[in-house]
């Protein structure tokens, strides 16, 4: 607690709320806005304010962005053959700092998990299949964390889609055991694409 004005207290503790912050970096943080609300409280807030009324997922592959219809899956030029599994928005974004594939995603939005109470259905697991029906998609990659949700996912959507007519591959090297794919370097990713397997 501090004893600012209970609005200022709100904002410390909403700010608490996000990854990496604490109450007292989320008292720091809130600190510093308030002695820089012009050049950076004022703007931030409309910022969010905006993003806040236009982020949506892409009806198509779960990737977070202001239209219906994500950049990515919206731009003709990127093959539409491949599609590179990963289970959250962070993970598609360190595959595309890698810059080594071309190809199209889905997004999940988690992985399976029993103690949670995650199935097939709380994923985007049943629109992934659809896709692969509907497009004409040659190729999946998995690109899941190397943690056993990770790979008890893949195995679920590798023995959803046999008979699909699709190859299934996996990310290869590269990506430790336990390893999540947002921590990985640019050149590590690359390499563990390259390198990708039958799954
Ligand atoms: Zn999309």
């Amino acid at each position: 607690m501090t004893d600012a004005p209970r609005e200022i207290e709100r904002l410390i503790e909403l700010m608490a709320r996000l990854p990496g912050l604490g109450p007292r970096s989320a008292r720091r943080a809130v600190l510093m806005l308030l002695k820089k609300r012009g050049q950076v409280m004022a703007p931030l807030a409309q910022a969010m304010a905006e993003v806040a009324l236009s982020a949506r997922d892409c009806t198509v592959c779960g990737n977070i962005g202001t239209s219906d219809v994500c950049g990515i899956c919206a731009d003709q030029r990127r093959a539409v053959g491949q599609i590179c599994v990963v289970a959250d928005v962070a993970d598609l974004w360190a595959m595309e700092r890698g810059g080594a594939f071309k190809g199209r995603y889905h997004v999940l939005g988690g992985t399976l998990s029993a103690l949670d109470g995650v199935g097939p259905e709380e994923l985007r697991i049943p629109r992934l299949i659809a896709r692969v029906a509907e497009e004409a998609v040659t190729e999946i990659i998995l690109a899941l964390n190397a943690t056993v949700d990770g790979q008890t996912t893949a195995h679920y959507i590798a023995d959803a889609l046999e008979g699909a007519g699709v190859a299934v591959t996996s990310l290869a090297q590269g990506v430790p055991v336990g390893g999540e794919l947002d921590y990985l370097d640019d050149g590590t990713i690359g390499a563990a694409l390259r390198a990708r397997k039958q799954f």
